[in-house]
């Protein structure tokens, strides 16, 4: 499984940072903020760099560099992912803090914003040297990780068994069973029940009430998912089961069409099953980019980021685009859907899920109790509905874009608790 796709390197017109520096100072116009506070929240509050020594199985030793950055912690632990990707850079780490700061606040979960990975590919590990790295990995952190401090979860490349080792790694050291660490574990060590789905069923929730917004019946709805990841085909699952045609999906070889809609339960997603979604027999196939300008209602960007840009823009025909990977559409890019008057749904709202359930697994761990699988999505989707309609009431009496009223819920709860705790000394 991955989870919450990006990579901020293909057709990048700006960093991560840049991009999410923007997005900050545009909430900022809207409200009355401290601007030292914006000024504060412009920076990392900690950035570590470690090297992590490797023994791979012909016995020689590589070395990994690794990051783990800490954005901003004023509401709470800080919170995100670890990615192992070759493209994970220091730049990345701390934009993605930041997104990952701007969706815990809207969520309004107790959680700051933290982001880390390895510079890696785990495609070219094998299963010991990926146990080796992580475990190598959670001790270098050691130091400023936790379960009050900051607890990282999956991301590209990692998932519920790096979580475990990372897990273990932790807790033998401190002498004691810590499965609050790190959350997106395997349930039998910690784990929620509904996490591995979580942020493609936020996805899926999110589509239907933005459809619903707009007056549009979802089973005359139709849908393109690029990239059926776990993401993705969680998201086309959700809205395949209430009515929604799923026209095409894509994997990183290409794309699959039928215009009358896939049954999403006979594609197996690209994590299940490797290549299973171009191979499939559909009646045509497309590339990733042609996916991206389908005339479809809904288009769910659900792969790695910057796949919409100043170059692709103009081309997209969907109706509505909901980002289910974190940073899919350039700022450019953005700013092309707001003149055509293309809604984007932004993904600190609609991915969340993953952070969501992330929390609820944080709180089954400190209280050594579980939760079923129907109690997760029941409370995931109550709180899927009240951030939904906190950024409803803002986008409605604002005029604004999806994204800037998103920006605007997280910026003023992340202002209002800086203001309250203050700047010491
Ligand atoms: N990596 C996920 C994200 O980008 C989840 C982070 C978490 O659960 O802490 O939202």
């Amino acid at each position: 499984m991955t989870d919450s796709n990006t990579s901020s390197k293909p057709n990048a017109e700006e960093s991560a940072v840049e991009t999410a520096r923007r997005q900050l100072e545009r909430a900022a116009a809207h409200l009355e903020v401290n601007e030292g506070t914006v000024e504060r929240l412009r920076y990392p509050k900690d950035v570590y760099r470690v090297t992590i020594p490797v023994e791979r199985d012909d016995g020689t030793t590589e070395m990994f560099t690794g990051y783990r950055a800490h954005h901003d912690s004023v509401r709470g632990p800080f919170k995100g992912g670890l990615r192992y990707h070759p493209d994970v850079s220091e730049d990345e780490c701390v934009g993605l803090a930041m997104w990952m700061t701007w969706k815990c606040a809207v969520m309004d979960l107790p959680f700051g914003g933290a982001k880390g990975g390895v510079v890696a590919n785990p495609k070219e590990l094998s299963e010991s040297e990926k146990e080796r790295l992580t475990r190598r990995f959670a001790e270098e952190l050691r130091p400023v990780i936790g379960p009050m401090k900051d607890i990282p979860a999956p991301d590209m490349g990692t998932d519920p068994q790096t979580m475990a080792w990372f897990m273990d790694a932790y807790s033998m050291q401190e002498g004691q069973t810590e499965p609050g660490v790190v959350t997106g574990k395997p349930p039998v060590v910690g784990g929620s029940y509904g996490r591995e789905g979580a942020p493609g069923r936020s996805v899926g929730i999110v589509t239907e009430e933005a459809t619903d917004f707009y007056g549009w019946d979802l089973e005359e709805t139709t849908v393109a998912v690029q990239g059926f990841g776990s993401v993705g085909a969680n998201a086309a699952r959700y809205l395949d089961d209430r009515g929604a045609s799923i026209v095409a999906v894509s994997d990183v070889d290409g794309a699959i069409y039928d215009p009358d809609g896939f049954d999403t339960n006979d594609v197996e997603d690209h994590d299940e099953t490797p290549g299973m979604v171009s191979s499939y027999d559909a009646p045509e196939s497309l590339s990733n980019e042609a996916l991206l300008e389908l005339d479809v209602d809904v288009l769910i960007p659900a792969a790695v980021g910057n796949v919409l840009t100043a170059e692709n823009a103009r081309d997209v025909q969907a109706d509505m685009i909901v980002e289910g990977a974190n940073g899919p559409t350039t700022s450019t890019a953005d700013r092309i859907f707001e003149e055509r008057d293309i809604p984007v749904v932004p993904d600190i709202i609609a991915n969340a899920g993953g952070v969501t359930v992330s929390y609820f697994e944080w709180l089954q761990d400190i209280n050594r109790r579980s939760w079923s699988l129907e109690r997760v999505n029941e409370e995931l989707r109550a709180e899927m509905l009240r951030a939904w309609n906190a950024i409803q009431t803002e986008y409605e009496n604002r005029d604004v874009t999806w994204r800037d009223a998103a920006y605007i819920v997280a910026l003023s709860r992340i202002s209002d608790a800086h203001d309250s705790r203050g700047l010491w000394p």
